[in-house]
């Protein structure tokens, strides 16, 4: 026995740095912004990947099988299926399809993490599916969160999972909790950059284009939640997420715009002190710190220089122009499946102001609109869930009839 634990303690130096974590993950949405920065952060850590899932980017996936070896490899996109077989037909990999097949990759259990960094409410289920297999999870997914936290946690809680968060914002509380008792937890500071258009008003924003809206200040992220900075979605998303991870009222959180993206969030214990975390913006960090948990070794970003900042600022945010970020706390307050109607609202109108077909403001109007609209629906259990997103999806294409 304590042969082994000395060779297990010498193992680093034997093999040098790649390889000491000995860490295998499943990931879906690996052709995405996120699933991008984790198979760096694999390929550094020498971290084996299980399978992988992509939405319809064949080409990509088909690159990323090759490179990692996977299992198996699901494309989302079913009209994408064949093509991803014929792509990979002379490997040994098993090529997967659909919600099924993501739900197929979250059920593997021999791997340390489930990495879901899809976007949108898709990635519920697969959430689901991975808690109930006993695997844990590391979620870049807020959705998920957003539209079945109470499901999602409770079943977590139920089973022992647990959730790795890689969003930077809860990221940094989570960093900040530990060593920490969280019942001594006063507050939590969530940051935001503000986005592109911060100390804008209404009458100035009328007129937005996909372009000035998808210019992020800080950070490179994909298009939806690109659109998410721009109009305070994504804090008001990250506020319900705050809420559920972390197991705190609405109340006890208060959002600080912190303009250049350096301070991710911090915690208010009991004695007033605050303990915040702080990097470069790059999602590198909150990445490979939720795959390596609790390790922290060296990692592929620019290092944190505070005399190179000189100053950073804080302020309040605008909830009169911003009203995504304010129906989304009014949406948790009121709590049952409003969440999860202020989410697929935001979706389908995200999708439709991509795509040219209602101005940037829209978004913001049809969010709160649904809220005024709908008298509270179930949200007991999936199937709720899905229920209250199809009639909050029907809601826009009601209201915008294009
Ligand atoms: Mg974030």
């Amino acid at each position: 026995m304590y042969a082994c634990c000395v060779f297990l303690a010498v193992m680093p130096h034997i093999f040098g740095k790649p390889g000491v974590f000995m860490k295998t993950i499943s990931l879906i949405g690996s052709t995405g912004s996120i699933g991008k920065q984790t198979l760096d952060v694999c390929r550094k850590h020498n971290i084996k990947v299980r399978a992988l899932a992509a939405c319809r980017n064949t080409e990509l996936l088909e690159k990323q099988a090759r490179e990692f070896s996977p299992e198996y490899v699901c494309v989302y996109s079913e009209s994408c299926f064949s093509d991803m077989r014929s792509r990979l037909a002379d490997t040994g990999i098993t090529v997967l399809c659909g919600m099924e097949g993501l739900c197929q990759i979250a059920s593997i259990k021999d791997v340390d993490l489930f990495v879901n960094s899809v976007v949108g409410m898709v990635g519920l289920l697969p959430t689901l599916t991975a808690i109930e297999n006993g695997v844990d999870i590391a979620l870049a997914n807020k959705e998920t969160l957003v539209a079945g936290g109470k499901l999602v946690m409770a079943a977590a809680a139920e089973k022992g999972v647990k959730i790795y968060p890689i969003d930077s914002e809860h990221s940094a509380i989570f960093q900040c909790l530990q060593g920490n008792d969280p019942k001594q937890v006063n507050k939590i500071i969530l940051t935001a950059s503000g986005g592109p258009f911060f100390g804008k008003k209404k009458s100035e924003l009328e007129n937005v284009t996909v372009e000035q809206a998808l210019n992020h200040p800080n950070w490179s992220m994909g298009s939806k939640i690109t659109i998410d900075s721009a109009t305070l979605m994504n804090k008001g998303l990250e506020f319900i997420e705050a809420k559920w991870l972390f197991g705190v009222s609405p109340s006890d959180i208060e959002i600080v715009v912190n303009r250049e993206s350096v301070l991710h969030s911090a915690i208010e214990f009991d004695d007033y002190s605050v303990i915040a975390q702080m990097g470069v913006p790059d999602m590198k960090i909150p990445i490979q710190y939720a795959l390596l948990y609790p390790q922290r070794v060296s990692c592929d970003v620019k290092r944190l220089s505070l005399t190179d900042y000189g100053t950073l600022t804080f302020a309040k945010p605008d909830y009169e122009t911003f009203d995504c970020l304010s129906s989304c706390i009014e949406a948790i307050k009121r709590g049952g499946a409003y969440p999860c109607i202020a989410n697929a609202v935001n979706e389908e109108a995200v999708m439709l102001f991509l795509e040219g077909k209602i101005p940037f403001l829209e978004i913001g109007r049809l969010v709160k609109g649904s809220l005024g609209y709908f008298r509270d629906m179930p949200s007991e259990c999936y199937e709720d869930i899905k229920k209250a997103e199809l009639a909050a999806r029907e809601y826009v294409h009601e209201k915008v009839k294009v």
